[in-house]
């Protein structure tokens, strides 16, 4: 594009520029007083006299609109609008069952924040997800666990009352270590995604003792001591709860950790 030069007669080119693009023609050669009469008297050009660096970049260079930055802070602001990506949906427009299942959370003293959802991607979809950090007052998933509002209730029942650790330690289990709750992605290896893609799975890699005892899944998922009968026992009580349990020996993806999921089957799949 030719660069226009000159005083204020960008005016002109200033209503006129999408209608005339690239246009040298008899109009734009018209008299130039006429032409700095109707500068200073439109209303756009009193605007420019308002900012005389502004008049010049107008008048040095019609491709300016680019660079300009009222136009880049309203694109900024439609980008916000209507509202913040990643903030979550109000309590009010929760469906009766999401409701519902918060204040299941509630009632075992699980402790969550609402998540911000997942929009459609690849087919992942998690619409109102929570970010499970305690699943009782004295169970931490660390770190918080997003999910949806139904794995999340079952992860709060399940660790919520502990019975297995006492029976193999004078201790209970202070923190379950969380290695993904929601993530899009395919079950390894294949095209379906995998039910983390809709926050109805939880890894775990391990867990925490109220006795500092740590007990990792990859050590002792296949051993014979305290710490891997207690890893079997959660193993075989969390089948039926969760309707998949995975873990060390079912395959080389899961050596080391629990995956336990909630997705719909006729019968628990436990391997
Ligand atoms: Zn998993």
């Amino acid at each position: 594009m030719r660069h226009r030069s000159g005083s204020c007669s960008i005016g002109r080119g200033g209503r006129q520029e999408r209608g005339d693009h690239g246009s040298d023609g008899p109009r734009a050669t018209g008299a130039s007083s006429l032409l700095n009469l109707t500068c200073l008297l439109r209303p756009l050009l009193t605007a420019c006299a308002l900012s005389l660096a502004a008049c010049q970049a107008f008048a040095a260079d019609v491709e300016l609109p680019a660079q300009a930055p009222i136009p880049q802070a309203r694109e900024e602001a439609l980008r916000r609008s209507p509202r913040p990506p990643g903030k979550p949906a109000a309590k009010q427009l929760l469906p009766a069952a999401e409701q519902t299942c918060r204040a299941a959370l509630r009632d075992l003293q699980a402790s969550f924040a609402e998540a911000a959802p997942v929009e459609k991607k690849g087919g992942c979809a998690l619409q109102h997800p929570v970010e499970l950090s305690f699943a009782s007052r004295h169970i931490r998933i660390e770190p918080p666990a997003v999910l949806d509002c139904q794995t999340a209730l079952v992860v709060a029942r399940f660790f919520g009352t502990d019975r297995i650790a006492p029976k193999h330690f004078r201790a209970a289990i202070k923190t379950v270590h969380n290695a993904s709750g929601y993530v899009c992605r395919p079950i390894g290896g294949g095209r379906n995604l995998s039910e983390h893609a809709f926050g109805r799975a939880l890894d775990i890699s391990g867990f925490t003792l109220s006795d500092g005892r740590q007990i990792a899944v990859q050590q002792h998922g296949r051993g014979q001591g305290p710490e891997a009968k207690f890893l079997r026992d959660i193993r075989e009580a969390a089948c039926g709860p969760f309707s998949t349990v995975l873990g060390p020996g079912t395959d080389a993806a899961h050596a080391d950790h629990f995956h336990f999921d909630t997705k719909k089957r006729r019968a628990p799949y436990c391997r």
